[in-house]
Order: structure tokens, then C-alpha cells, then sequence
């Protein structure tokens, strides 16, 4: 037998075998339940709706109606979870997260965790983040890269779909890219061959062979760093730009063509409007923004992802620099709300441990200059839309993913009560219920 021809017969049983694995449970009833809802909030229409019904079968929202028409008392197949006394909301989404990391004030702590765990170590500790973030009512995040983990995120990722553990959705950035020279881990000997935080690209055919790279390896977004070296002028955030307008170019080109959109790490007016120019589709921190780079992002239906509490987490053990971009962010956000920059809910959890909560991020939107029902719609409708997701997540509607929370106050009138989520239901399974 010749080598292609073996080949030939090997592989269709590669297929069977692939397959069988990735449905290793017996088909099964699917699970039916009717969710009594006190107050359930609607952000796509702004309002809350009282006393609701919601059906949810397998893994899907049914139907969804006022509670006396959506029950029917002599259908004994849905299973009552009762939720009349809480509100109701859609799974929150976290569109910017590091379930690889575990807070990083200093660079020192960032090596320690680059340097000295293993990536297996470190990806059981992501397994424990994803727990918390599912736990705390976030059924969905974008993770945006995963600090020189390499595909670990892949990895959490097909662990939860898989059903070994428990975690949110996950839309994977793999490793990120970086120039030479622009990403810890930095300063050690020039003897030493460090591990690096970032996959580190130079050159536009460099950079396209790397995109294709993490797309193979299972990259559901690409994720760079547009900017570095930040400082103050004129009271403005300037910064450096890492790539040539080239580079830029060959990136965002090659992850558009292959259906990947890009997320652009940019703090700095210079590092934003490279971003921009090359067609990113979300920036990132974007602490430096002003009203003409607003304008632009506008325009172009740019996303802006804010990451407000890692940057006050992080402010005071960093210096004064940090605590300028502080303080300018929290301008920028009023201004940009006002002006209807998509601003979409965002963390850098990771950026700072996992054991805060990373709804704390509500409360600073609020404080910053959104109303409580806006700071809601940025975690669910709008983020959905970021991720391209908003027909299966996002809303509580019928034919969506029965991704649900429920808190026991009224977050519209107090945001921190979505600090406290008591429900969480994700893929129609219940992840926790302490309303009972
Ligand atoms: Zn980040």
C-alpha cells in the first residue's frame, strides 16, 4: 500500500473517532423549566416588566410572557423556579477578561506569575477563575489574551462546553501580539532566553503567518498591543505606537478575511487613532480618548471596552502617571455617554485577582455618568452585539440560550445589588440558586 493510500484509510476513522469524542454523553430528555419572574428587567426595550413567565427547554428560552399566560397549570413538565420575590435579568457578559492572570499591580507580580507557575498550574487556577465569573452571573466573556499561557484559554474554554467544569461562555484571544521590545517579560540579562507575555510578531508576512496561526489553534478574536511608553502633555494621554502602519494593516486584514475581529490595546491618543486607522473593532482601556477620536469611533461603530476598575485597582501602587490616566478616564466616560460611543462592559478581571468581583465595575460606570438601566445594557445588549452574538445571548427572548440571573433588590435603583447575583442559570442548567 502506498503512503497516500494509507493515508486515505486513516483518516476517515480519525473523523469517527473525533466526532464520537466530542459527544460523549447519551442523548438525553432535555431539561424543562418555568421561571416565575417578580420583575424581570428588558434592556433591548429600557423597561422592566412585572410578574413574567419564562420557559426554558434543553438549552433555549421557549417562550416568554406575563406569568398567567405563559403557565399553564396542567402542564406538570416544567419545574417551578420561583423567582417572583427577585429581578430578573439576562446573563451579564464581561467583554474583556484574563482568566490566565491574577492580578498584576506590579511587575514584579506579573513575573512572578510568568516566570514561576507553569502554564498547567496556571491554567488550574483559570478553571477556579472561570468558576467565579459563571458564579457571579457572568454566563459570557471575551478573554482577552492570556498573558504567555499559550492556547490555555482554548483549553478552559473546551472544558466548560464539554461540561467538566463549570464556567461562562468563552470568546478566546489566545496570545495576543506585540512587537520586539514592547512587552514584559522585560529587563532581565540579555543572556537569558525569557518566556514572553505576548506572541511577539515583526513585519507584515510575519504577522499574517501569526494570525493564521491562532486562528488555526483556535483564536476566536485577535488581540494586540497598539500602544506603550504613555505620557502626560497638555493634559492629554500620548503614547508610543508599537507597529508600523503596515503591520497594522496585515493584521487587521488577515483576521477580517479569515472572520476574526480584532481588539486594539490603546490607552494613548497616538496608540487610539493607529487603532483606528487600521480598522480595529474595539479599543481597549482607551483612557486617553478625546472628542474627535469619540467622533471617529462613532463613525466607524467602534466599540469601546473601558476597563474602569483595574485601572483605579491598580492607580495607587503604580504611580502617578496611573493615577492621571485614572482620573482622565473617568472624563472621557462622561463625555463619551453623552456623546453614544458603544461602549460595551469590560473588566481586565484577571488584571486584578479574581477574588474581587468584577460586577464592582457597574458602580464606577454609574458614578462616571450612566444611568443604571445603560451600565445593564452595556453587560448584555450591547456587549452581545460586540461579540457578534446578540441572535443566542444578550436578552431574555425566545430562541435565545436560557442565560439568566436574578438578584434579590432592584439594580435600577441600587447597581451594587448586581454585586450580589443570587441566580444564575446558563445554558439551561442552574449554576446556583440562593433565592429558594
Ligand atoms: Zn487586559
Amino acid at each position: 500500500m502506498t503512503r497516500s493510500m494509507a493515508l486515505a484509510f486513516f483518516l476517515p476513522a480519525l473523523f469517527l473517532t473525533t466526532s464520537l469524542a466530542q459527544n460523549p454523553a447519551p442523548q438525553k430528555e432535555p431539561s424543562r423549566f418555568l421561571i416565575r419572574a417578580g420583575r424581570l428587567i428588558d434592556p433591548k426595550g429600557g423597561r422592566v416588566l412585572q410578574d413574567q413567565g419564562v420557559k426554558v427547554v434543553g438549552n433555549r428560552i421557549e417562550a416568554i410572557g406575563p406569568y398567567n399566560q405563559v403557565a399553564n397549570p396542567a402542564d406538570k413538565s416544567f419545574s417551578l423556579i420561583d423567582l417572583s420575590k427577585a429581578t430578573v435579568l439576562p446573563g451579564l457578559i464581561d467583554a474583556h477578561t484574563h482568566v490566565l492572570l491574577q492580578g498584576d499591580i506590579t511587575q514584579e507580580e506579573y513575573d512572578e506569575q510568568i516566570l514561576k507557575e507553569s502554564t498547567p498550574f496556571r491554567t488550574i487556577r483559570a478553571t477556579v477563575a472561570a468558576r467565579i465569573a459563571v458564579n457571579n452571573g457572568f454566563t459570557a466573556i471575551r478573554d482577552l489574551e492570556t498573558e504567555g499561557a499559550m492556547y490555555a484559554d482554548v483549553d478552559v474554554k473546551r472544558a466548560i462546553n464539554r461540561g467538566i467544569i463549570p464556567g461562562p461562555r468563552m470568546f478566546c484571544a489566545t496570545r495576543a501580539f506585540a512587537p520586539t521590545g514592547m512587552y514584559p517579560v522585560m529587563g532581565y540579562s540579555w543572556e537569558l532566553k525569557m518566556p514572553e507575555g505576548v506572541q511577539i510578531v515583526d513585519g507584515p508576512d510575519n504577522i499574517r503567518k501569526a494570525v493564521r496561526e491562532q486562528v488555526k489553534y483556535g483564536a476566536d478574536w485577535i488581540k494586540f498591543y497598539s500602544d506603550r511608553r504613555y505620557y502626560i502633555k497638555d493634559g492629554a494621554l500620548h503614547s508610543k505606537v508599537n507597529f508600523t502602519p503596515e503591520e497594522l494593516q496585515a493584521m487587521v486584514g488577515e483576521s477580517h478575511r479569515l472572520d476574526r475581529k480584532v481588539a486594539a490595546h490603546a490607552m494613548g491618543k497616538e496608540g487610539i487613532t493607529a487603532a483606528l486607522d487600521a480598522g480595529a473593532d474595539t479599543i481597549e482601556h482607551g483612557d486617553g480618548l478625546d472628542e474627535e477620536l469619540m467622533d471617529r469611533m462613532i463613525k466607524k461603530g467602534v466599540y469601546w471596552c473601558p476597563t474602569i476598575y483595574v485601572g483605579v485597582w491598580v492607580a495607587d501602587g503604580r504611580g502617578k502617571l496611573w493615577q492621571d490616566m485614572r482620573d482622565l478616564e473617568a472624563k472621557a466616560f462622561g463625555l463619551a455617554v453623552k456623546k453614544g460611543v458603544k461602549i460595551a462592559y469590560g473588566t481586565d478581571a484577571g488584571g486584578y485577582p479574581w477574588t474581587e468581583n468584577q460586577a464592582k465595575e457597574f458602580a464606577y460606570m454609574v458614578k462616571y455618568g450612566m444611568t443604571t438601566m445603560q451600565a445593564i445594557q452595556s453587560a448584555t445588549t450591547v456587549a452581545a452585539e460586540l461579540l457578534d452574538a446578540q441572535a443566542d445571548i444578550g436578552t431574555i427572548e425566545a430562541g435565545k440560550f436560557a442565560d439568566i440571573v436574578a438578584v434579590a433588590g432592584d439594580p435600577l435603583a441600587d447597581i451594587t445589588e448586581l454585586e450580589k447575583v443570587k441566580f444564575v442559570m446558563k445554558n439551561g442548567e442552574i449554576i446556583k440558586n440562593e433565592m429558594k
